[in-house]
């Protein structure tokens, strides 16, 4: 058995939040270590928002290539290299890695590669990647173990489809890509593949794509789904997967009750996620989990053992690199004396479709579930004179607002640059400024924001609740 080493810091996953406290720890002269199984920064930059993202780039260029006698240039014999799209990707991946280890090295804090497991209060043992173990104990732990993709029990699911891990890593087009799951994650790679050349059908149990939002956004999706040539199939059970790899069959009941055998080169199950917390020894640290399986934490986001903390997906918190990023903003706070929470974090979110979907506070499906009134305005981004000038006339943006104050509670856009446009609405929201300054603001013409005095221009008068479509 290997010596106890004692640490101050002690992360466990190099997750988004944990690398940053880890980071800032070390630096302040805490001795810290790290300890990570597999990628070094976590999801991320790994295999998650980054190398989809990176993908979805490869894919619009695509698009914009086969679309460009529109814009008066010739384009003849397009097609993609997916062993180009792949490289480009990886060498990202490559990159963004050296810039972690070099953050860990000018930070001090130490990168230990292996999969930790506690053995005792605050103590675990670390199988390390290179063999051998290690036990290392912290006077604080920190917990930042992600998650994973889930699987649903659909006989030969398991054994038939990538996860998104999987397919961002294919040196080949699928023929014909079946993505079980409307959420975001695979939404976005639907498309992509699609726009790489892929025959795409998206399974969707629920009753539309991007469940939680509200139907016209999820229309327009559809709609967007449509004019690609991807087939959704909404309130469909996926049933079974037959046949292997390159030659399945995805065994469906549709919402009208028939069974459908929807033929696949290729099956992407991209159908939620699990978190990571079995098999390590949680509960001998005494860390105890909610019926979720995720990690039980207050609004501090402290544990049930003393000196542990959660971070992150695991935490249960929203599943964004930028609210696991908040959470170690929230520990590093607390540990310096002040008095931060997790309660009534304004956080957003896009899809990365193109064009994307972005949202920030209350949609109107929220708004009626929390009873709260509200005006709603909506505007076509066609009005928007930008996108006279680019063509990306699809979409719209609306805006809640409070039915008797001029708080502006949420904001929707489906469209060009929805993300960065949404990021002015929030700040107009963090600050705590009424609708109406964003309607007399002087934005830039012709730019995509400038649609924000014409969106909050069509809120109604106070105390009338008024609703329009797109
Ligand atoms: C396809 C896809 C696309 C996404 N795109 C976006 C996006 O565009 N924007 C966005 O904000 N979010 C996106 N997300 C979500 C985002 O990736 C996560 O929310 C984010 O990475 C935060 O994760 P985390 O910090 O909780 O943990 P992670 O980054 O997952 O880190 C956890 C780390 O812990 C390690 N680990 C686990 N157990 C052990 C153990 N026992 N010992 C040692 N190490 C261990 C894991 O290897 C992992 O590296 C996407 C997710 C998916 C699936």
């Amino acid at each position: 058995m290997s010596q106890t080493e004692r640490v101050e810091v002690l992360v466990l996953g190099s997750g988004t939040g944990g690398k940053l406290l880890a980071w800032e720890m070390a630096a302040a002269g805490h001795r810290t270590a790290v300890v990570e199984r597999r990628w070094i920064g976590g999801s991320c930059p790994n295999i998650n928002c980054l190398p989809s993202k990176n993908e979805v780039k490869s894919a619009e260029v695509a698009d914009v290539v086969k679309r460009a006698g529109a814009f008066g240039t010739a384009a003849t014999g397009v097609r993609t290299d997916m062993v180009k799209v792949l490289a480009r990707k990886r060498k990202m991946v490559d990159e963004l890695v050296a810039a972690h280890l070099e953050r860990y090295r000018a930070s001090g804090a130490e990168l230990i590669l292996g999969e930790a497991r506690f053995v005792g209060a605050k103590t675990v043992e670390v199988t390390l990647k290179d063999g051998g173990t290690r036990q290392l104990s912290g006077d604080r732990v920190f917990l930042n173990l992600g998650t994973r993709p889930f699987l649903p029990p659909i006989p030969g699911l398991a054994e038939a489809a990538l996860t998104n891990i999987e397919l961002l890593e294919l040196d080949r087009v699928p023929e014909r890509l079946v993505v079980i799951g409307g959420g975001y994650a695979g939404l976005e790679l639907a498309q992509a593949y699609r726009r790489f050349g892929s025959r795409v059908t998206v399974v969707e149990r629920g009753p539309h794509v991007l469940a939680g939002e509200d139907p016209d956004v999820a229309d327009a999706l559809e709609r967007l789904f449509a004019d690609e040539e991807i087939e959704v199939l909404s309130s469909t059970q996926p049933l079974r997967v037959d046949g292997r790899r390159g030659a399945l069959s995805v065994v469906v009941r549709t919402g009208r009750g028939d069974e459908r055998a929807l033929a696949a080169s290729d099956v992407l199950a991209a159908t939620g996620r699990a978190p990571n917390t079995t098999g390590i020894g949680l509960d001998v640290a005494g860390v105890e989990l909610d019926a979720r399986g995720y990690i039980a934490v207050n609004e501090r986001l402290e544990t049930s053992a003393p000196n542990v903390w959660a971070i992150g997906e695991c935490a249960g918190s929203p599943q964004f690199t930028h609210v696991s990023a908040d959470d170690f903003r929230v520990i590093r706070d607390n540990l310096d004396g002040g008095d931060r929470n997790t309660r009534k974090r304004l956080v957003p979110f896009c899809v990365f479709t193109d064009p994307p979907l972005a949202r920030v506070g209350l949609n109107e499906v929220e708004a009626r579930r929390h009873g709260v009134s509200v005006r709603v305005a909506t505007l076509p981004v066609e009005e928007v004179l930008r996108t006279r000038t680019t063509g990306q006339t699809r979409g719209f943006m609306k805006a809640l607002v409070d039915a008797r104050r001029d708080d502006i509670l949420g904001f929707t856009m489906f469209g060009a640059d929805a993300g960065e446009v949404m990021a002015v609405v929030q700040t107009a929201m963090i600050g705590g400024l009424p609708f109406t300054s964003l309607r007399e603001a002087i934005l830039t013409h012709p730019t995509m924001a400038e649609g924000l005095g014409e969106l909050f221009g069509r809120v109604g008068q106070r105390g009338h609740e008024a609703k329009a479509g797109p």
